[in-house]
């Protein structure tokens, strides 16, 4: 990376020059959003954008096209044609169980053994367990420049508080760096309970998302219906894990969506994983995408932790990867964001909290390629939009300087390598790119 001028350790105004955005990252009212005509023709079909940015008290306030010589009232950082994208928008993660691998492997990798080793480390889920774990993985995704992150956060019984209290902590402490959302995960049939009233009492009370993990049982529907009735009664949100196997009978996403048309729910309705639509035949994914974009629902797909647990099976390789119809999806004008899921525990083994990663992973995965398109979108200004944030994952005038910096200049140079130096701005100045030591875990999660 080019070395770092003195001027952006600090918020004053200066330039950075020759840079380049993806198109779909680009603030929607800019006029001047011509793709540099090269790169936007086959084969390389990547949409970016020549551009000078000023920043100014940590703000983004001038925005020319690279055409144009800025004006000489400031110093200059030449980024050489380097990518710029806005800091990263992580929309499913769960950092209660972040970072337990080392004492909670998954002995054979399928998706049964990962949900009962994780039950089977509930026994060790303090506050003083999961404080150090999830403040290790926000200092990853902070690094590697992410602005903001939802968590899922197993909440039966007395986990639930413990969990949310410890989280909430962590939310205040992190609160000038990270914008922190979390969900209640719990099976469906909890909805079935009168523990369900205090659950979404206690999300609730934190400012959370409701939500649960469906898969096909006698009595779902029900329990979906009772989780909207719930969230409707308090103003909350939803977002579920619908669908996570290849079973083609699971159809949760369906019916979240009909419940959600059912209540006219005014709510914002995420669905994560939906893998089983991969292997559903086309007249049963078109009724479910065709309710999914009535009913106004957003995806996340999780396509490391799918490709990870499914269609596993000992001495076979897997014919199916398990991530959703990320292109149909797409076609459908169902908005799609990319997430990380699962790092370091039974249910994904890999993994930093680096959305960058995700996407790469997403891109080699789910073929988007070809175009690129509007993919970048799925790790910025879609999963922003999903969480209502007021910037949104776009670059444009007004905005804080969240930014990350690529020596990269093209989407495939981006994606060749791994980016260990990219340059993360927040409000203008560089941050401390440095990642936390795996030692800081040691007396916490003991390694073997
Ligand atoms: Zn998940």
């Amino acid at each position: 990376m080019t070395p770092t001028p003195d001027f952006a350790t600090v918020t004053d105004r200066y330039w950075l020059t020759h840079i380049r955005i993806p198109l779909g990252c680009l603030d929607p009212s800019i006029s001047w959003t011509l793709p540099i005509p090269d790169l936007a023709a086959p084969p390389w079909r990547e949409e970016l954008v020549a551009a000078h940015l000023a920043i100014e008290k940590g703000m983004i306030v001038d925005l020319i096209p690279a055409h144009h010589s800025p004006p000489m009232d400031a110093p200059t950082w030449d980024l050489r044609q380097g990518l710029v994208w806005p800091c990263f928008v992580d929309s499913h993660t769960h950092l209660d169980k972040t970072h337990i691998w080392p004492r909670q492997a998954n002995p054979d990798g399928t998706f049964a053994s990962a949900l009962a080793m994780v039950r089977q480390d509930y026994t060790h889920w303090t506050a003083a367990d999961l404080r150090p774990r999830m403040d290790f993985a926000l200092r990853c995704s902070y690094a590697h420049g992410t602005q903001a992150l939802r968590t899922h956060l197993d909440s039966l019984g007395p986990q639930g508080p413990t969990s949310w209290a410890v989280w909430n902590d962590l939310r205040q402490l992190w609160s000038d760096r990270l914008t922190l959302q979390a969900v209640a995960l719990v099976g469906i049939e909890v909805y079935g309970t009168p523990e369900a009233a205090d659950l979404a009492d206690l999300v609730a009370h934190y400012g959370g998302i409701l939500g649960g993990a469906i898969h096909n049982q006698p009595r779902m529907q029900e329990w979906i219906e009772a989780a909207f009735r719930l969230a409707q009664d308090r103003g909350l949100n939803l977002d579920f894990h619908v669908d996570e196997s290849l079973d083609p009978a699971e159809d949760g996403l369906r019916w979240v969506a009909e419940a959600k048309l059912k209540y006219d729910f005014q709510g914002q309705v995420t669905c994560g994983h939906a893998c089983s639509l991969s292997v559903q035949t086309e007249e049963q994914v078109q009724t479910t995408l065709d309710l999914v974009k009535q009913a106004d629902i957003a995806v996340v797909s999780l396509p490391m932790c799918n490709a990870y647990l499914q269609d596993r099976q000992t001495g076979r390789m897997p014919r199916y990867r398990g991530v959703t119809l990320l292109p149909e999806l797409a076609q459908a004008g169902i908005p799609v964001a990319l997430a990380s899921d699962n790092c370091r525990d039974p249910f994904f083994p890999y993994g930093d909290h680096d959305m960058l990663e995700v996407f790469s992973q997403g891109v080699r995965l789910g073929q988007l390629d070809a175009p690129f398109g509007q993919w970048p979108q799925a790790v910025t200004t879609t999963p922003a939009r999903l969480l209502g944030l007021p910037q949104g994952g776009h670059l444009g005038v007004g905005q804080s300087a969240d930014l990350v910096l690529f020596q990269a200049r093209t989407l495939n140079e981006l994606l060749a390598r791994p980016q260990g130096d990219r340059i993360v701005l927040r409000q203008g100045a560089v941050i401390d790119g440095t990642l936390p030591d795996y030692r800081d875990l040691d007396g916490v999660v003991s390694q073997r």
